[in-house]
């Protein structure tokens, strides 16, 4: 599949249905290649046939299908992806490695989410940003999204790159307010925040 450029070191090959794969990250640094998920589906990396350093976002099979398909000379993943995957170095703290930065994202989407910042101008953070869906409702948890704007406020990078959105990149401050505002939906003795999802 087509390779997508950001910039003259970051590029990436877009998610897809059936099966559902989600987006693959192309970073080149100093000589090496990393990959910031993997897909799911030999149709998603057939242009994927070198060696690479391989960052998986979260255990999601749609991110992390294809690990066993792609060469890696290393894989770093989460204590809850590592049960999954059953592979890899496992990052519970910030980690820096040349002009990447691996860092733990608080998510209500799952536990054990993984960002990739690269030369602190763009973060990838797969599914993070999105909540559980339930009865009508986007749930999220108020420490972990009052926990993950703080580490996304905390990153150097302005532009944040997000799975499945549709050409990846977002700005981090609108993000953030998205979040604050929601954030400012909870409601006192309950943990969790139901947004209701409009009907279109
Ligand atoms: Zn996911």
């Amino acid at each position: 599949m087509d390779k997508i450029r950001i910039n003259d070191r970051i590029s990436y090959i877009e998610a897809s249905d059936d099966p559902l794969s989600a987006d693959i990250g192309i970073i080149e640094d100093g000589g090496s290649t990393w990959l910031y998920d993997v897909g799911n589906g030999e149709k998603s990396i057939c242009g994927l046939d070198g060696s690479y350093h391989v960052v998986l976002s979260h255990f999601h099979p749609d991110h992390t299908g294809n690990i066993s398909r792609v060469r890696a000379e290393s894989v770093y993943v989460s204590r809850e992806t590592y049960a999954h995957v059953q592979c890899g170095t496992v990052v519970s703290d910030d980690l820096y490695i040349g002009s990447l930065h691996i860092f733990p994202l608080p998510s209500s989407h799952t536990k054990g989410s993984l960002g990739l910042e690269v030369d602190g101008e763009y973060a990838f953070i797969g599914d993070a940003l999105y909540s559980k869906v339930e009865e009508g409702c986007y749930i999220y948890n108020a420490q972990l999204l009052k926990d993950e704007i703080e580490v996304l406020s905390a990153l150097r990078a302005q532009y944040l790159l997000v799975s499945h959105f549709k050409g990846l990149v977002r700005e981090k401050d609108a993000v953030i307010n998205e979040l604050k505002t929601i954030y400012g939906m909870r409601e006192k003795n309950t943990p969790e925040i139901r947004v209701r999802i409009r009907p279109y």
